[in-house]
């Protein structure tokens, strides 16, 4: 075996190991939601009026009596501890993206000393966590570090199952003691009810009678990689940054297409399986599953939900991915480019807003042109992104999905809007001031007679585009895989609220100069059009003369880093967004710019502090080991009169010196400490520290290519992407 021993020791372990032993999965309805405390089963627990004033509670947002809570809370107890839970937990969702809880026991001692088990109301209602190491952009000082979590009644509790015990978890929000929110749940509830209030105002005006309340809705699709544990654990860049800083592209990487939808590897089939009798007992619909572009990509998509449901569900998913993947073997990476060369991970965010009277308002049905309703809300969703788009780029931006963002392979940095052929239609007919009627689509023949003749769609796909209609739904293509869906879908129906009491506030006008609504509506949208069909885009988003179009002609703005994109939440027109939604005041706003500037910095110092340790004690070692043997070898044969090739030496000599130079420049240049600002410091991130560490890693992977294969101390991307 031609390899260093650590690695050939990996690739034995896996191709050699016992293959996993799998029980049959269990049947649907044995696990459906078995660790959920469902409606069904709160029916059951609950009197008909505590079970009553819950359900408004979850359907209206109404609010819950405090005696009803404690009712709640003792029928949650009883089925979590017939679970085998002696732990509650207020599960949040701070800054950081991440989920937090703190665990409480359900014991109290009397003052006998006897233990009992205690949960009422109060105690399921509020918890607080001590909160002072979660980021809060300045709204907290450590020395005042009171936080509360209050329950969310809107949000099923469940029993998570670790190695450690059963928890009852509880999905609530977070807020510091002055009442600001410190965490994405609240500012996703408050913007579903701006979007709410803003619709109901738009339906009524149209003559709806009965307005059932409006809610979004979430389906998200993630894409992950899986690499062994075994290589993973040899790769301290995988370890710390979840990604590869160094290593060099595979002969064969992706170019050949054969892994997407292509047979799942047996190995990756069992642990699909198992992720996924995990969610389906969280009551979490996984839905789709198949291999991604990149060989050891995947990707999984549970079926859609209420947007701020679907958001915990979200982070519960990618926490299973990881869990799981440990008891087999891998790795789940979920940063937004694990590899140089290879295609991303995003997550696309399928969002849609509807309510129980008019039904999915994104849903042209079959005569768009005659949907009203549709074309309005369609319309908002237009000028939201018109108006926003740097807020949609701004809450998507993080270090890791600068990567994939604006390069070749995944949605550009720039935001529009994609419609489809007929939708672009007949906007395109109303900016015209003419909408009579819509190109039929027609039926799909393929005029074979065993194949079942298709309403064809009313629009192609389009893959470049970020911001894609998708039939019934938009679908934000441009959001990282490990980033919270809940920023975007905050942005998403902020954006929507703002639009539609605009058009509320111009169809009003028109109707009160006694004009006819289909008429009214036309000159609200051609308007809408004049003003912001600038972002409607059908064409390929990759190219060069969509970048140049796009900026120099239509004023859309590019956004290519975290750096650029960021600062727009502390524009007036965001800010004034956001306050007058009352979605997030101007401090929550500043607060999370602070945290995530901050996050960013940070990642970027995390990695470039990698990239110098692994530059230097890996790579140059190696490096110079391998030329060692090889001089004394030139040395030995010039002795005896052979005059050896001493190509390599010199390659390995001058790329060794080079990298070598850009890492101590490197290290050099990381230790600036004085910045003008926060903006400053994360455009000196963005391109002084991570050009040079670019510039290493290029001399890195050129000693890849000729250092012997058996001194090369870090797995190689053929074997973390083929090998499983
Ligand atoms: P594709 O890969 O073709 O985009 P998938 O089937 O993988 O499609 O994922 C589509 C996602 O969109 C699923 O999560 C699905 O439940 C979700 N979805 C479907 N309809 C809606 C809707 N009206 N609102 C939000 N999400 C939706
Ligand atoms: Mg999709």
């Amino acid at each position: 075996m031609s390899q260093n021993e650590a690695r050939s020791q990996a690739v034995f372990e896996i191709t050699t190991g016992e293959p996993m032993v799998v029980d049959k999965p269990k049947s649907l309805e044995e696990i459906w939601a078995s660790d959920v405390f469902t409606l069904l089963k709160m029916e059951e627990a609950l009197s008909k009026s505590a079970f009553k004033a819950m359900k408004k509670t979850i359907d209206t947002g109404a609010k819950l009596d405090p005696e009803v809570a404690d009712d709640v809370a003792m029928a949650m107890k009883t089925w979590a501890m017939s679970k085998g839970a002696n732990y509650f937990a207020h599960v949040f969702y701070p800054l950081t993206g991440a989920s937090a809880e703190k665990h409480d026991s359900f014991i109290v001692t009397e003052s006998s000393g006897k233990a009992v088990t205690e949960f009422n109301g109060s105690l399921l209602t509020k918890g607080e966590p001590d909160g002072s190491s979660f980021p809060n952009g300045g709204i907290r000082q450590t020395s005042s570090a009171r936080g509360y979590t209050f329950w969310d009644p809107t949000s099923p509790v469940y029993i998570l199952d670790t190695a450690n015990g059963a928890t009852l978890c509880i999905p609530s929000v977070f807020v510091s003691w002055t009442g600001e929110a410190l965490d994405k749940k609240v500012p996703l509830m408050r913007s579903n009810s701006a979007m709410n209030e803003a619709g109901t105002r738009v339906l009524s005006l149209m003559g709806e009678s009965s307005v059932a309340p409006l809610n979004s809705s979430c389906g998200a699709e993630q894409e992950y990689f899986l690499v062994d544990a075994n290589f993973a654990s040899m790769r301290p860049d995988l370890l710390l940054a979840g990604r590869t800083l160094f290593g060099a592209a595979p002969a064969k990487g992706q170019e050949f297409d054969d892994h997407y939808f292509g047979a799942i590897p047996e190995r990756v089939q069992v642990y699909m399986e198992a992720v996924e009798e995990k969610l389906y007992k969280l009551g979490i619909p996984a839905k789709t599953r198949h291999n991604e572009v990149a060989p050891g990509q995947f990707e999984i998509a549970p079926y859609f939900e209420a947007a701020n449901v679907a958001a915990d569900h979200q982070q519960m998913l990618m926490t299973v991915l990881k869990n799981t993947a440990k008891n087999h073997g891998f790795v789940c990476l979920m940063h937004e480019k694990p590899f140089a060369g290879i295609n991303g991970s995003g997550k696309h965010v399928n969002w849609s807003v509807g309510n129980a009277t008019q039904g999915n308002l994104l849903d042209p049905g079959k005569t768009p042109h005659d949907n009203l309703n549709f074309l309005l809300f369609c319309g908002a969703v237009i000028r939201g992104v018109h108006l926003y788009g740097p807020l949609l780029r701004a809450v998507i931006a993080s270090a890791g999905n600068d990567h994939r963002l604006g390069a070749n392979e995944a949605p550009p940095a720039i935001l529009s809007v994609y419609l489809g052929s007929e939708i672009e239609s007949i906007f395109e007919q109303i900016r015209e001031g003419t909408l009579d009627n819509t190109s039929e689509s027609g039926i799909m023949d393929l005029g074979l007679s065993q194949i079942i003749p298709f309403p064809k769609d009313a629009g192609d796909r389009n893959r470049t585009s970020p911001f894609a209609f998708t039939g019934n739904r938009f679908e934000f293509r441009a959001v990282g895989s490990q980033q919270s869906v809940s920023g975007p879908l905050i942005a998403m129906n902020t954006m929507l609220a703002d639009s539609l009491n605009w058009i509320a506030d111009e169809l009003q006008a028109e109707l009160d100069k006694g004009i006819e609504k289909p008429a009214a509506v036309v000159a609200v949208l051609k308007k809408l059009m004049t003003e912001h069909g600038a972002v409607i885009f059908g064409g390929d988003g990759y190219s060069e003369e969509w970048h140049k179009m796009a900026v120099e002609e239509r004023g859309l703005k590019n956004l290519p880093t975290t750096a650029d994109a960021l600062p727009y939440l502390n524009d007036p027109l965001i800010q004034n967004l956001f306050e007058t939604t009352g979605v997030l005041s101007p401090v929550e706003l500043k607060s999370r710019y602070e945290v995530y500037a901050e996050i960013y910095i940070m990642s970027i110092s995390v990695e470039a502090k990698m990239v110098a340790e692994i530059a230097k004690t890996y790579i140059y070692p190696a490096a110079i080991s391998y030329l060692s043997e090889l001089t004394q070898t030139n040395e030995s044969a010039s002795a005896l009169g052979i005059n050896l090739d001493t190509s390599t030496v010199k390659t390995i000599a001058e790329e060794c010196n080079a990298m070598m130079a850009s890492v101590n420049k490197l290290i050099e240049i990381s230790e600036k400490e004085d910045f003008a600002s926060t903006d400053e410091h994360m455009q000196y991130c963005a391109t002084e520290i991570r050009s040079l560490m670019d510039e290493v890693r290029a001399h890195a992977d050129v000693l890849e290519m000729e250092i012997s294969d058996e001194k090369w101390p870090l797995p190689k991307y053929r074997e973390m992407l083929f090998i499983k």
